[in-house]
């Protein structure tokens, strides 16, 4: 099975997974990236603070490759 780890929490959103029907899939170029539906909720920055440090920092630094995925309606971020 293909690693395929929330980029925030790190747990595994491949096919098969729990996670893998309620996933967001973050596209940008060549890149791809997934995140869990909770961790999808969680970025907004209304709930920002339920996030752990190491999910924070892991947060700040996808959105250096995949842009603020988190806010929605930018080209590249579907569901996948
Ligand atoms: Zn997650």
């Amino acid at each position: 099975m293909a690693r395929e780890p929330c980029l925030v929490c790190d747990e595994e959103t491949a096919t098969g997974s729990p996670l893998y029907a309620s996933r967001t899939v973050v596209a940008r170029d060549a890149a791809r990236g997934y995140v869990c539906v909770d961790c999808r909720a969680k970025a907004s920055p209304e709930r920002r603070g339920e996030l752990s440090r190491d999910e924070l920092a892991r947060l700040n630094e996808s959105a250096a490759v995949f842009g603020t995925w988190w806010s929605g309606g930018t080209s590249g971020v579907g569901l996948g």
